[in-house]
């Protein structure tokens, strides 16, 4: 089969979304942007064997490829709209091109944004790069910059899940819960859009709490006090870890992607879903309290080419 006939297979659906004047086929897509709307464009790719471990099922490799670029848009509070594929594979057979793109098209509908093109290659290994474009009103993008001294830091969903999830995985333990929270993050496109006008600053958590929200702060140049026994944390994590394996998971894990934001208090108080773990302070340490105490907590998270 080749690239051709590879893409018009598996990739080339039918586009009924608004806005796609030209999709897949010419040598770029054509798109209609709103009027009076700011764009917002992402990008992120998963390497076989770095962010995935080899034998993850292609369909979920396909679906936490789209997830992962949704949460950087959930972040800003925008409206996923179009995105490409640049897919890189050696020798994927029939089979796990079709589940590749069944995970591919399931996260797409799920969460309402559509394929308009890519690229298509032949490589050591398989690498996956999603690319989306989003939209939403001018002016009113969510950063990371805003954070005012004496707003409160909240967090979606729970935290650590994912990483515990992945430490199962590789220990082949069986947690569907926690494996899933791994496989198929939940982008918060909803809470995003609803922190609109509320929240002063907001990142998405890919690295662990403790580093992401360390770079909303720096960003804001103000500093913060974290409570990490507020950390929200599943039924599915205590019952199988720790309270220092949360707590770790929580803080370092990452592949969460949960939002964490500043707002004051009183202006979120109706958005689901979110827990307040701390506040924003004019000293621009970043402090993490335990039952009172000062707990240590001394790395940032995971960082690539260190
Ligand atoms: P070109 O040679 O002009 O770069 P390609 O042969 O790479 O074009 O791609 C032909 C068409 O198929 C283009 O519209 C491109 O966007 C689309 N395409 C290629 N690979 C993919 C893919 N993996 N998923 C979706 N569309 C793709
Ligand atoms: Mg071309």
């Amino acid at each position: 089969m080749d690239e051709f006939e590879l893409i018009r297979r598996y990739f080339d659906r039918q586009i009924e979304a608004d806005g796609v004047i030209v999709g897949i086929g010419d040598d770029g897509a054509v798109l209609q942007a709103n009027a009076n709307c700011d764009q917002i464009q992402v990008i992120d790719t998963l390497v076989s064997g770095v962010h995935f471990p080899h034998a993850t099922d292609p369909s979920d490799i396909a679906y936490r490829a789209v997830a992962v670029n949704l949460s950087d848009i959930a972040a800003m509070g925008a409206c996923p709209r179009w995105m490409t594929l640049a897919l890189t594979l050696n020798d994927a057979s029939d089979e796990w091109l079709e589940a590749f793109a069944e995970g591919l098209f399931a996260a797409a509908d799920i969460f309402g944004v559509t394929l308009v093109g890519g690229d298509t290659t032949r490589g050591p290994d398989v690498v996956v790069t999603v690319s989306i474009t989003a939209e939403l009103e001018s002016g009113s993008a969510l950063l990371r910059d805003g954070a005012n001294v004496e707003d409160s830091i909240f967090v979606s969903g729970t935290l650590g899940d994912a990483a515990a999830g992945l430490q199962m995985l590789q220990q082949s333990g069986n947690d569907e819960y926690l494996v899933g929270r791994f496989l198929r993050p939940t982008p918060r496109l909803e809470t995003g859009r609803r922190l609109i006008g509320h929240a002063t600053a907001a990142i998405d958590i890919s690295d662990g709490l403790a580093g992401d929200v360390r770079k909303l702060l720096s960003a804001s140049g103000v500093g913060g006090e974290i409570n990490i026994d507020l950390m929200p944390l599943s039924n599915a994590i205590r019952a199988k870890f720790s309270v220092d394996e949360q707590n770790r998971f929580a803080l370092y894990g990452g592949d969460d992607y949960e939002l964490c934001f500043t707002a004051p208090t009183e202006s979120v108080v109706n958005i689901p879903g979110i827990t307040k773990i701390g506040a924003v302070t004019a000293s621009p340490q970043l402090m993490f309290m335990s039952q009172g105490n000062i707990v240590e907590v001394n790395d940032s998270g995971y960082r690539h080419f260190k």
